[in-house]
């Protein structure tokens, strides 16, 4: 199906209006080779041409950010939001701050987020921001300063009921908090304009917890379906941040053993599995003392550091990519899978590269793409403008309660527009289509 001859013309046009820009490129075909053959059985849509205004985003904002660093000298940096589409919400999504970002990744990031907020079922459209800021290695008062410069720049393109960003990688709740002060000084406005906020100044309960939870939860509705189960298998997490520690912690919660943790430098392998204990380790060392992930064996010295190495040649069940988009390569899928892995849930956001998501699917076994697993996370920054809006906030065990059943209906519908004749689930078709359908039909209710 990847290779149709219309989904070849719909990607030569892409590519031509949007030169030089790899991820973005791949992201839409992911989507594109499913939703050109559910358009050419619906023509409405195809009359409409609601893939191609969908790959096109509403505005792209691109702005400077100078800030000084700790010696005074002045630094210079390129801020953007995406805006990709509102047709069904306020633009939602994150702020990324790392050094490889570039205009390709976030208008991929913003595309991704269209289509996985509309599956949460809640009001977002789809959006997405970041800079090249480097955070590795600066000083809090560095992080302050960059964080309030950036924002008195974005500070004129959202607002909450226009677009509502929120964390990503090298945004967490120390710089939402610098940034959500900076709005608040400069518009003299308390509102819900960013998510995962403090919670004394109007964060969510379960909002650090929910991606990575999100995308475990996801993973227990599909071993159900299958009549399979979550305890005793065991499991290969990457990355070291937000949505690793969670998805370690909820795994373990369910019966799950996790033997790897890592970051850009390497991969901890901990053959005894990481514990409650183990893992407080790891937050602290990531959290508190910002220090690289192969401190772990100062601590525990039978745990062994592969430097330099993702953790896909290690033995699992289970894998969870949770660091950074293309962290799988076809050949380390393939590895995955001849070890005898039987499911894949996605943490962050596009982890496999196409060639891994062929192996995946050809070997048939359960793989769930990022814009379906890890949605846990923006549902939850949903319920916390829901919260900003009420002016109340709920307790953890509502918000908890409201997350589990988001993924089970994500889940639902993903095997809705997913079955193929057989009875398998196509989960990536599924989250396709699935989160396709409702943002397509506020396009067309709306005309051109
Ligand atoms: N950055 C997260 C994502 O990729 C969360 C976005 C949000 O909460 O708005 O979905």
């Amino acid at each position: 199906m990847s290779t149709s001859p219309q989904l070849e013309e719909f990607m030569n046009g892409l590519i031509r209006r949007n030169p030089g820009e790899p991820e973005f490129h791949q992201a839409v075909h992911e989507v594109a080779q499913h939703i050109i053959p559910f358009v050419e059985k619906n023509p409405k849509y195809e009359a409409a041409q609601i893939l191609q205004r969908l790959t096109e985003p509403d505005r792209i904002v691109s702005f400077r950010v100078c800030w000084e660093d700790d010696q005074g000298q002045v630094r210079t940096q390129r801020g953007y939001r995406v805006q990709h589409s509102n047709a069904i919400g306020p633009y939602k999504g994150g702020i990324r701050f790392h050094d490889n970002v570039t205009q390709s990744i976030l208008k991929f990031l913003a595309f991704e987020q269209t289509f996985k907020n509309s599956l949460t079922g809640l009001p977002m459209g789809g959006g997405k921001g970041g800079s090249d800021f480097n955070p590795k290695g600066k000083s809090d008062r560095e992080i302050m300063r960059f964080c309030q410069a950036f924002m008195t720049e974005l500070s004129r393109h959202i607002g909450p009921f226009t677009d509502v960003p929120a964390g990503d990688i090298g945004v967490g709740g120390r710089e939402i908090s610098y940034m959500f002060g900076q709005y608040k000084r400069i518009r003299n406005e308390f509102t819900g304009v960013l998510t995962g906020k403090g919670l004394a100044f109007g964060g969510s309960e379960i909002r650090v917890e929910a991606t990575g939870y999100g995308v475990v939860y996801f993973m227990e509705d599909m071993l159900n379906h299958k009549g399979l189960k979550f305890e005793g298998k065991v499991c290969c997490v990457s990355g070291s941040g937000n949505v690793a520690q969670y998805a370690v912690e909820k795994i373990t919660t369910l019966g799950g053993k996790v033997v790897t943790v890592s970051d850009s430098s390497g991969t901890v392998h901990d053959s005894e599995g990481i514990n409650a204990e183990k893992l407080a380790h790891i937050k602290e060392l990531k959290e508190v003392k910002r220090a690289r992930i192969s401190d772990y064996i100062l601590k525990y010295p039978h745990a062994e550091f592969i430097a330099g190495r993702r953790p896909w040649h290690i033995p699992c069940d289970l894998a969870f990519p949770c660091a950074t988009q293309n962290e799988i390569n076809a050949e380390e899928a393939a590895m995955l899978v001849a070890n005898g892995c039987i499911g894949v849930s996605e943490g962050a956001n596009m982890p496999s590269e196409k060639g891994a998501i062929d192996v995946f699917q050809n070997a048939r076994i359960l793989f769930a793409p990022s814009k379906a697993a890890n949605a846990g996370g923006v549902a939850v920054s949903g319920l916390e403008m829901t919260q900003n809006s009420m002016r109340l906030s709920w307790s953890r065990d509502e918000l908890n309660q409201r997350l589990r059943t988001i993924m089970g209906d994500i889940h639902k519908r993903c095997v809705q527009y997913g079955a193929d004749e057989d009875g398998h689930i196509d989960y990536l078709k599924g989250a396709n289509v699935g989160g396709f359908v409702k943002v397509a039909d506020a396009m067309l209710a709306y005309g051109v």
